[in-house]
């Protein structure tokens, strides 16, 4: 795939009213505006259903980038920038109306020199995919020979492996894998991207990446907010499907993939899916075993009443969906096999964190080991909202002896890069126009997370929870605890 470095284009937003597109793709789309990332033959087409002007959607998007924008709105880039920006109203389910979206499109293609690229990102729910691709091969798809089409899905794919599959057709009748980005912005964060250069860039780390020296990893990522105003999309989707099918996967992926042959979009994606594929090699024995889910419950103090989940709204006051997970995962491969990964995300948790632990073994020493034993070094890759690497390691307590004690490395990359770290939306946006599809899931990658996924839910259906089961602002389940006091360990919180 040939990359380009700022390409012209035109980027059709499905949902363009919608709350991703106010709060994280304009704001994404004016920051790379203004560090001149962007080049200046490019426009926004928002569609929604609203009877509006494009001068009226405008003064909203300058309201949502005065809300969302870390920085102040400079003045000059925003009236270069606005009058790239169009409305289109149109229902995207009726067909009809793509006719007429086509001859705008190529209206503002003239306009604006965008040589009939065009970036078509579906900030709408999964539900309309199909018919808005069915809809843009028929009327919009033949602008110019040498211009490439590419359409981002925004998650979920799909609910399970099946319904994943179907959609996955309906989009390759249209476009070519390599035009498809499914978009998961976990993987346009900072500290992500920085794994693989911190595994394969340090002699300290590479050599002792496997069960030789590695005792166990933990992948956390934890909210302290409840499900607020999304009580409606969480009932169908729960902490499984929302988190751990897509982001606490691929950053399994990220920390457990061979070295890829070369930095190239396939080769690394090549690495990543064999990891994916060996979770699913061997049948989950007893999910109980390995599994823990919970749900949050209520919390009455003076002041405040903390909603359960079940209270939140548009959530059933039966709902069994799972705002907390917890599971145990062996990756059964040479470098892995014997190693245990501990995978816990939940809402309504004590801290706003995703940290990655990386516990080496432990050294038995019969110089320092006496009392009690040294601290195994530990190696934390800190994803949000502090980026960051943390190291432990063991040193001497001045003034003593011999009395060892735990010391440590803390590299704050956010401290020092400060606000202007780009946000995940930003570098992901700026890929899809290049071409780079590095940071994006192939069909592979979601196909082998769902394979993996649907055999918890398989065996779930005949269990029944008992929710709620954690309160507010706790490390969740009592039950999550005990998944590793089981194997003598325990969960970092840090
Ligand atoms: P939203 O409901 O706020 O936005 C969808 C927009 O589409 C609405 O403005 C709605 O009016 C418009 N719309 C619906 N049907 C239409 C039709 N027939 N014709 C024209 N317009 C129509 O949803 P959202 O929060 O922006 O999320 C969009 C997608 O992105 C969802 O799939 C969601 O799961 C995903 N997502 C959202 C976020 C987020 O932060 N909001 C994060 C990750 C993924």
């Amino acid at each position: 795939m040939h990359i380009t470095n700022y390409s012209s284009c035109i980027m059709v937003i499905f949902g363009g009213t919608g709350d991703l597109a106010h709060r994280k793709l304009l704001p994404a789309i004016y920051n790379l505006y203004s560090q001149k990332k962007l080049s200046h033959n490019f426009a926004v087409v928002a569609i929604g259903r609203r009877a509006k002007t494009s001068d009226e959607y405008r003064e909203e998007v300058l309201d949502s980038l005065h809300a969302f924008l870390k920085f102040d709105v400079e003045k000059e880039v925003w009236n270069s920038i606005k009058n790239k920006i169009y409305y289109k109203e149109m229902d995207f389910s009726e067909g009809e109306s793509y006719q007429g979206l086509n001859i705008d499109l190529m209206e503002i293609d003239d306009r604006h020199n965008t040589c009939g690229n065009r970036m078509y990102y579906m900030a709408v729910a999964p539900e309309f995919f199909g018919t808005i691709v069915d809809n843009l091969k028929i009327n919009c798809m033949k602008s110019n020979y040498n211009a490439w089409n590419r359409v981002v899905i925004e998650k979920p794919f799909g609910r399970d492996l099946n319904s994943a599959r179907l959609l996955n057709n309906k989009i390759v009748e249209v476009f070519k894998e390599e035009n498809t980005y499914r978009i998961d912005h976990y993987l346009g964060k900072e500290m992500l991207q920085n794994i693989m250069v911190i595994r394969f860039a340090n002699m300290l780390f590479e050599p002792l990446w496997n069960n030789k020296f590695i005792d166990h990893i933990q992948i956390s990522s934890s909210e302290t907010v409840g499900v607020g105003g999304r009580g409606n999309y969480y009932e169908k989707s729960g902490a499984l499907r929302d988190m751990v099918q897509s982001h606490m996967l691929q950053l399994l992926s990220l920390i457990a993939m061979e070295p890829p042959n070369d930095l190239e979009t396939k080769s690394i994606r090549d690495e990543k899916v064999k990891v994916l594929k060996s979770l699913g090699r061997s049948k989950i024995a007893d999910i109980n075993e390995v599994i823990v889910r919970g749900q949050y419950g209520g919390l009455v103090d003076d002041s405040d009443e903390i909603l359960a989940y079940r209270n939140e709204n548009k959530v059933s006051e039966s709902s069994n969906t799972e705002t907390f997970v917890a599971l145990k995962v062996n990756i059964e491969n040479f470098r892995w096999s014997g190693v245990p990964f501990y995978i816990r995300t939940g809402k309504r948790m004590k801290k706003k964190s995703t940290e990655i632990v990386i516990q080496f073994k432990s050294l038995h020493n019969i110089l320092y080991f006496k009392e009690k034993e040294l601290l195994p070094n530990m190696l934390v890759i800190r994803v949000q909202p502090t980026e960051g690497v943390f190291f432990q390691f063991n040193a001497k307590e001045p003034g003593t002896q011999n009395n060892i004690i735990p010391v440590n490395m803390d590299f704050c990359q956010n401290c020092h890069i400060g606000i202007n770290s780009p946000e995940a939306y930003e570098r992901l946006l700026s890929d899809v126009i290049r071409g780079d599809a590095t940071l994006f899931a192939r069909w592979d990658e979601v196909e082998y997370s769902w394979r993996f996924v649907d055999q918890i839910f398989e065996a779930w259906e005949d269990t029944n929870p008992q929710f709620p089961n954690y309160k507010p602002w706790t490390w969740g389940p009592k039950e999550s605890d005990d998944l590793l006091k089981k194997d003598n360990r325990s969960w970092i919180n840090f």
